[in-house]
């Protein structure tokens, strides 16, 4: 028996001094097969058992670690390829402290907090206004944040890019922009997906209650409004030139116009050059982005009055803003006929 008991002293002290699962099953094994060695070279009697005995104890003992290795791969494949899931249960005392200037605004509250938290929001493009979308939302405590974005940091882009630092050139955005999240509210679980979202991205979308489009290009806006129309699922867009930006929410699965219904076709080549041509001032993004943040949160929480139908025009350079309605077009090539039936009154 002595070699049953030399087990169970090498696992209650892997235990004890916490060692790693990897080291205690190889401990373990040597010390097994120290056993059946001196049992197959005939000294194996202060162990007790025979050989043949210890081989079989060993052969189910592989059979129950690889049942259960099976198991947890399976699970591992079960689980939403989604961030961790948000505990559903009343918020810690560090969510309260963390939160009480939402807490106590009558539109937000408790309610609105907790809708918040467990609300899954897609951010497209990490840039200037994917910068103060993503603080802002993190901050706010948006429980599942993913942020898509195929760029890497650059030093041209820091001039605005508030959310990135000197020495994260060189980094992907994406990846860059999860971590300032991470470090700002620890409570927000944030994936990255270092690539662009097309019109093929619907199912993504679909897992997702709000996206927010920050990207720069009428070609990556027109496919994400396009996945978003077949996921039915709101979409805020932001966008910006020189000194001037606008914000609105395209919503056509609730009454309200999509992307297209406003701009069917591309701008003429030079019309709407990027920021990269056309030149934007710093602060400008920080505007917007935190008008489309803001957009966000009204939106998750059903506070005030969103911008279904509107849009916001910010002009900087004179310190304006003026609205402008928006309409659904219904011979829209993109919302017009394929949701026609399903469309719920606004
Ligand atoms: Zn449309």
């Amino acid at each position: 028996m002595l070699g049953f008991w030399l087990l169970v002293g090498v696992a209650a002290a892997g235990w004890v001094f916490g060692l790693p699962r990897r080291w205690l099953l190889a401990a373990l094994a040597a010390v097994w097969a120290l056993i059946e060695l001196s049992h197959l070279a005939g000294m194996g009697t202060t162990f007790g058992g025979s050989a043949r005995g210890w081989l079989v104890a060993a052969g189910l003992a592989g059979l129950v670690l690889a049942y259960r290795g099976g198991l947890a791969r399976l699970r591992a494949r079960a689980a939403p390829a989604e961030a961790p899931a948000v505990p559903q249960a009343g918020m810690a005392d560090t969510e309260l402290d963390r939160y009480a200037r939402h807490l106590v605004l009558r539109e937000i509250g408790g309610p609105g907090q907790m809708r918040l938290r467990e609300a899954r929001v897609l951010v497209v493009g990490a840039g200037g206004l994917g910068a103060p979308v993503c603080l802002y939302l993190a901050a706010a405590g948006v429980g599942r944040i993913t942020v898509a974005d195929d760029d890497r940091v650059s030093l041209s882009n820091l001039q605005r890019q508030v959310i990135f630092r000197s020495d994260q050139r060189g980094e992907g955005k994406a990846q860059a922009a999860s971590g300032a999240m991470r470090a700002l509210n620890p409570h927000v679980a944030v994936t990255s997906l270092a690539r662009r979202i097309t019109d093929t991205d619907a199912d993504l979308i679909a897992r997702h209650d709000l996206v927010l489009d920050g990207t720069d290009s009428f070609a990556a806006r027109d496919a994400i409004n396009r996945a978003c129309v077949a996921a039915r699922v709101p979409l805020i867009a932001g966008a910006i030139a020189q000194w001037e930006g606008q914000v609105t929410l395209y919503d056509p699965a609730r009454g309200g116009p999509c992307l297209s219904c406003l701009f069917p076709t591309a701008p003429a080549p030079g019309l709407a050059p990027p920021c990269a041509e056309a030149g934007v001032i710093g602060p400008l993004p920080g505007v917007v982005g935190s008008l489309m943040a803001m957009e966000a949160i009204k939106h998750l929480t059903g506070a005030g009055q969103g911008l279904r139908g509107r849009m916001l025009i910010f002009d900087g350079l004179y310190g304006e803003s003026r609205m402008i309605g928006t309409a659904r077009r219904p011979d829209c090539a993109v919302c017009g006929s394929g949701l026609a039936r399903g469309v719920e009154p606004s």
